[in-house]
């Protein structure tokens, strides 16, 4: 049955001939990279770093801040960590990063942007994250939230590296991001899709709305294109592409972000074991098959029963 696979799958993610998925957490802070560090998963994919930072008058200072991130790294040593820079504004308020009142704040100076006018907070955090990473002897792999351009990648990379952070990356969550892959992936080591944002801006549609949830469906058409565009760009290049969105979490999804030749996949740790069985029980040329037709289909309807039929059929 179901229950007896799960309960005997364990280890790194793969399909059921064995290529690779790294299945990894979502984590907010020191409780939940303990909580995940005790499960079967192969580190964090994504640690919002928002948390030391939200409801408070200044930043936290480089001290407060490494002591935080030495208790993340710490609980997950020699797993993978990627820790996510700063992603203030809109639906992460924080007022001394993006002082000035705006009429549209998802579309303002919010993410990477916030350096523009406040580098300080970003040099600080990389201070912060480099002192902390060889406080617990590790070395955490660093992406930066909202990057629009391949210069502002090769910016980010170029003032991550002069801290020392070893493993540089941007998240690509614009479309204008997800066009440009591979000039970004020239800049970087690595890129995660924001499946959340991507999907907001792709359709004009705020993802705090639930009234546009259909807009913001993971299974439409023009967000799959654009995470297919961005796999390809990545496997002309070798290097990892993540995703870190909601969308992996969905296990029929998974299959689908594996087919398209994503390597890993980044989630709130309780949908772990169910996307591990669904890769358990498929190859992946049934991914990859899952994956072509589901690029066919013209709605998200049409795309998740593709998924739903193709996976099932043995
Ligand atoms: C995303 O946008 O998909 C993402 C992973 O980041 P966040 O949800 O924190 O904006
Ligand atoms: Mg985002």
């Amino acid at each position: 049955t179901a229950r007896a696979a799960r309960a005997t799958q364990r280890g790194p993610g793969r399909t059921a001939d064995g290529h690779p998925i790294a299945l990894l957490a979502n984590v907010g802070g020191p409780a939940d990279a303990e909580a995940a560090a005790a499960l079967d998963l192969e580190g964090v994919g994504l640690f919002r770093t928002e948390f030391l930072f939200l409801d408070r008058a200044e930043a936290p200072t480089i001290e407060e801040q490494r002591r935080v991130y030495r208790r993340v790294l710490e609980p997950l040593h020699g797993r993978k960590v990627v820790v996510r820079t700063l992603d203030a504004g809109a639906d992460k308020p924080v007022p001394y990063a993006c002082p000035d009142p705006e009429d549209n704040p998802a579309l303002g100076v919010r993410g990477l942007r916030t350096a523009w006018r406040r580098p300080d907070l970003l040099r600080d955090q990389l201070e912060a994250l480099a002192l902390a990473a060889a406080d617990a002897g590790a070395t955490p792999w660093v992406m930066a939230p909202m990057v629009a351009t391949a210069a502002e990648a090769a910016d980010f990379a170029t003032t991550a590296r002069r801290h020392g952070i070893a493993k540089v990356g941007v998240m690509i969550e614009i479309p204008a991001a997800a066009l440009r892959a591979a000039a970004i992936l020239s800049e970087v080591d690595f890129v995660s899709l924001g499946t959340n944002d991507l999907a907001q801006y792709t359709f004009a549609a705020d993802r705090q709305l639930g009234a546009l949830a259909p807009l913001l469906d993971p299974w439409q058409p023009a967000l799959l294109d654009l995470i297919a565009f961005t796999a390809r760009a990545g496997q002309a290049t070798a290097k990892p592409i993540g995703v870190c969105g909601e969308a992996a979490s969905d296990p029929l999804l998974a299959l689908v972000l594996t087919g398209l030749g994503i390597d890993s996949l980044s989630m709130a740790p309780v949908s772990v074991p169910d996307v591990r069985t669904a890769l358990a029980t498929h190859t992946i040329d049934d991914c990859r098959e899952i994956a072509a037709a589901v690029l066919r289909a013209d709605t998200a309807a049409e795309a998740r029963a593709t998924a739903t039929h193709l996976a099932h059929t043995p």
